[in-house]
């Protein structure tokens, strides 16, 4: 017989953690919980493959599984001595959602279910305080037909109000029993108004009704979006937990809070977390009260006056940090735990891996594995390379002027400025049309995740640590503030207000989710200094990894900024990059706008020593490192003169009319510019442009070397070739000046000639680039160019249908951020083979945009590049990213 449900509880348990798949993490996590022994209240776990049945069979079940829920169910009474529906004794269970993956939020939860009018008075009698268990009914009402009877949540949060005003209560805690008994009438006849039958009183319907609503929200859009921004395969479904309630608000001895093992912000090896005193779970989440600290040392950190855990319950402190320690050992990880205090006695109800900031995430897989729990391999593949990019994330100017408004909880690091807005829907639109803006709510909820993605940052005036927007954004790696409790905001009328001052749509505001801060206006960014545990970490993957890391770098800035981050090497210089200042453009379209060789010739004399003082720089920046200069492959309407005055400007420097250069220009332009006249096409025309770069390397080489004392190897780069004969017309040009200066200077020069791989037929030709004394001595494949022209998709113009693309999944991925595997990946593998079939010692880069993305750099590893080069501030992510290929890291096919 199929076994559908798995208990846990009293010490042992019929799952264990790595059942995840077919109990899903938390159900797995409780399972082993109880295997260690720990206080977990008893229940059970019914499998993701109900789930999977559920949908295969028109949303139906196992015809086992009543049996085996009615015998779970009995153990359950057996273990805490209580029975289901007994209306003595009445065992009171939560009914929660357990996906294999993590889905904060996304799925929904019953608690104190098996209540109803007669377990209510049993529940009142045995924990001898009525108020307590007609709150526990009214809750459990509330949240059952929220997520059961699909009756909004805020349809009773109106009676409540209203009953509240009648009576001049301000808050919660100052309702009766009779307050709440009395709401429980209005409830329940709210139910039936509103679906047209009694409120469910029999125990077992009640749950039938909230396992199938958690099978059901496996389907509902909240999860629907979390699944497709987190790539969670929809058949993997969720488990369901049933479990015993423990409640932590049965008086001033019974609290409930969350844990994280190290502070999940800084990392920091300190107990970390809040709780609140007599509260349910749901309270500490949803932010309405302000949670208390666990430790004295936070507590006093924070400046709170409500006592700590520590101080306020010694015991069961002292037992949480026992287990603490028990867990994080155990699972060799920083865990996030959820605990429960019911009249002093601790239980565990949740454990998991914690989420974490990137740079926590640094920290703590540093420290883990000089704590000996983990190997330094293990540490280097802990870490997702592409968080690293929060860590370079900007962070407010020590030295700017700070004008604050208002003050919130650091609840996710980085700074942001942007335009505020109040609604996701916003904060969408406006990103779509190129601003940059700042989502500022009283609280989010996963209806929000977009608007959140669309944001700089995210501003909300409730909640903790711990709340919906500061777990979501620090996953995001977005900054956020929470809990600014002294803004007040006004949705309809789209305003925000502080101390007398008001700010609106539109305004900008800049949010430090480091330090809480919310500041007035645009303030001055600085880049992030990296910390000791990223250096350790980053040399740690540099030992395994077998892939190199160059860096694309075209300044002398970009290459400081490569040296600093770890590249060994440049692997594009894009030689018409230095050319975009307004004083060497004019030049450049001097060149290109010449219709005689005397005129290109005399702009060239202009450009050549500009060329060799950059050249010398980088060489010198770059102290022998391989540097790789590619000639000029300008698109040239990215060049060409647009308005009047520049026209003007280069007729002026030319000495001809504005009317003839605007011929000229007319002549030159393009219908497709991105497959026009650029790349080695522009050397092969015009021979001199391609011989006063070659000569402007070749000297700077011969400076620079002198100056350093290491002999400087250029890597001279032709682009975009098709054929052989172009390459060879190219590189003839550059082994006579490489002899021209080598005889002026009188010095040997050393040097390679090699080329780009940027068109299919370049691939499939490779061994003829190749082969032969005169042949290509390196390739770079420029998969951006490859990218356009295996698919046939104009880099320019792809942005717009490429997004239907994608959202309809007719592309998994936007195929010019990650490599497509299949077609352009296959253009890359041939070109590898064949040219390293005539030549075995060639050297073979990339140095396309997806030099820097993780699963790219994963595929260039399996195809044993040399290199991989990437944009300066992506180096440490391509790293890392190869030290895990190096590993045998999975990633998931882009196919
Ligand atoms: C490429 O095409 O991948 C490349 C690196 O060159 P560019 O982006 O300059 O065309
Ligand atoms: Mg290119």
């Amino acid at each position: 017989m199929v076994k559908w449900v798995y208990g846990f509880g009293g010490g042992k348990a019929e799952g264990k953690a790595d059942m995840k798949n077919l109990l899903g993490g938390k159900g797995a996590n409780l399972a082993e919980m109880a295997n260690l022994g720990l206080p977990v209240p008893p229940g059970f776990t019914i499998t993701t493959e109900v789930c999977t049945y559920f949908y295969a069979n028109g949303e139906t079940y196992p015809k086992e599984l009543a049996a085996q829920v009615d015998a779970a169910l009995d153990q359950i009474g057996k273990l805490t001595n209580k029975g289901f529906g007994d209306t003595s004794n009445p065992l009171l269970v939560s009914v929660r959602s357990g996906a294999r993956a993590s889905m904060p939020g996304m799925m929904d939860t019953v608690l104190n279910l098996g209540l109803n009018d007669e377990t209510v008075e049993a529940l009142a009698a045995k924990s001898g305080d009525r108020r307590f268990a007609y709150d526990s009914y009214r809750r459990f009402i509330t949240m059952y037909s929220d997520v059961v009877l699909g009756i909004e949540h805020h349809l009773f949060e109106d009676i409540l109000a209203e009953h509240k005003d009648a009576n001049g209560y301000n808050l919660d805690t100052e309702l009766t029993a009779e307050d709440w008994q009395h709401l429980v009438g209005l409830y329940k006849q709210k139910v039936q108004d509103e679906s047209g039958k009694a409120f469910p009183q029999d125990p077992k319907e009640q749950l039938w009704g909230a396992i199938g609503a958690v099978f059901g929200s496996w389907m509902n859009a909240r999860a629907k979006t979390y699944r497709r921004l987190h790539n969670i395969p929809e058949s993997w479904g969720t488990a369901v937990n049933v479990q015993a309630m423990v409640f932590g608000n049965m008086g001033d001895d019974s609290a409930t809070g969350v844990a994280f093992t190290r502070n999940p912000s800084t990392g920091d090896k300190s107990l970390y977390g809040e709780f609140l005193i007599n509260a349910q779970g749901e309270d500490v989440v949803a932010g309405i009260r302000t949670p208390q600290e666990i430790t004295e040392a936070a507590r006093k950190e924070a400046g709170s006056d409500k006592p700590s855990l520590e101080s306020a319950m010694p015991e069961a402190f002292k037992e949480l940090t026992q287990i603490y320690g028990k867990l994080e050992k155990h699972y060799r990880d920083m865990q996030d735990l959820e605990f429960t205090i019911e009249q002093g006695k601790l239980w565990m109800l949740q454990t998991r891996s914690g989420k974490r900031t990137a740079k926590a995430a640094l920290k703590i897989a540093v420290e883990l594995a000089s704590e000996g729990l983990i190997s330094q391999e293990e540490a280097v593949l802990r870490i997702d390379p592409a968080s690293l990019d929060q860590l370079l994330h900007p962070t407010i100017d020590p030295k700017a002027e700070r004008k604050v408004i208002a003050t919130g909880l650091p609840a996710s690091p980085g700074a942001a400025s942007g335009e505020i807005v109040f609604s996701s829907e916003d904060a969408e639109e406006l990103k779509a049309k190129g601003r940059k803006v700042i989502l500022v709510r009283v609280e989010t909820s996963p209806e929000d995740i977009h608007g959140m993605h669309a944001a700089e940052g995210i501003l909300t005036t409730r909640g903790g640590m711990t709340s919906h927007a500061a777990v979501v954004a620090r996953g995001m790696g977005k900054p956020c503030v929470s809990g600014a409790g002294s803004i007040r905001i006004d949705y309809a009328a789209k305003t925000m207000s502080v101390a007398g001052h008001t700010l609106k749509e539109g305004d900008t505001v800049t949010i430090d989710g480091s330090t809480g801060q919310v500041l007035q206006g645009q303030v001055r960014m600085i880049e992030p200094e990296l910390s000791g545990e990223f250096g350790t970490l980053m040399t740690w993957a540099d030992k395994v990894r077998k892939l190199g890391v160059r860096a694309n770098a075209d300044t002398p800035a970009d290459a400081r900024t490569a040296l600093k981050f770890g590249a060994e090497g440049i692997g594009l210089c894009r030689t018409e990059h230095m050319f975009f200042e307004a004083d060497r453009i004019l030049a450049v379209r001097e060149m290109i706008l010449a219709d005689t060789e005397k005129a290109r010739r005399a702009a060239l004399a202009k450009i050549l020593p500009m060329q060799r003082g950059d050249f010398t720089e980088l060489f010198e920046i770059m102290q022998g490192l391989p540097v790789t200069i590619r000639l000029l492959d300008p698109p040239l309407h990215e060049f060409l003169p647009h308005g009047e005055a520049e026209i003007a400007e280069v007729a002026a420097s030319l000495g001809t009319s504005p009317q003839k250069i605007k011929n000229r220009a007319a002549e030159l332009a393009e219908f497709n510019p991105m497959l026009g006249f650029r790349g080695c096409r522009i050397a092969i025309a015009y021979p001199e442009i391609a011989e006063m770069q070659a000569r402007a390397i070749f000297e700077a080489a011969a400076d620079a070397g002198k100056k350093t004392g290491k002999p400087v190897v250029p890597e001279v780069m032709v682009p975009l070739i098709a054929t052989r004969a172009e390459f060879d017309l190219v590189k003839a040009r550059i082994d006579e000046m490489a002899a021209q200066v080598s005889k002026e200077k009188g010095v040997t020069l050393e040097y390679q000639v090699g080329t780009m791989i940027e068109l299919p037929r370049a691939s499939l030709m490779a061994d003829k680039i190749a082969e032969g004394e005169g042949g290509a001595e390196f390739f770079s494949f420029g998969t951006n160019d490859l990218t356009q022209t295996c698919f046939g998709i104009s880099r320019d113009d792809a942005a717009g249908f490429l997004a239907t693309y994608t959202a309809r999944g007719i592309l998994a991925v936007d195929p010019f951020v990650s490599i497509d595997r299949d077609g352009v990946g296959e253009l890359v593998r041939i070109g590898v083979e064949r040219g390293r079939k005539v030549r075995p010692n060639l050297k073979v880069g990339i140095c396309g945009e997806h030099g820097g993305d993780p699963a790219s750099v994963a595929f260039c590893h399996e195809v044993k590049l040399d290199y991989v080069s990437c944009s300066p501030f992506r180096t440490p992510i391509a790293r890392l990213a190869a030290a895990q290929a190096a590993l045998g890291k999975e990633v998931a096919s882009q196919a």
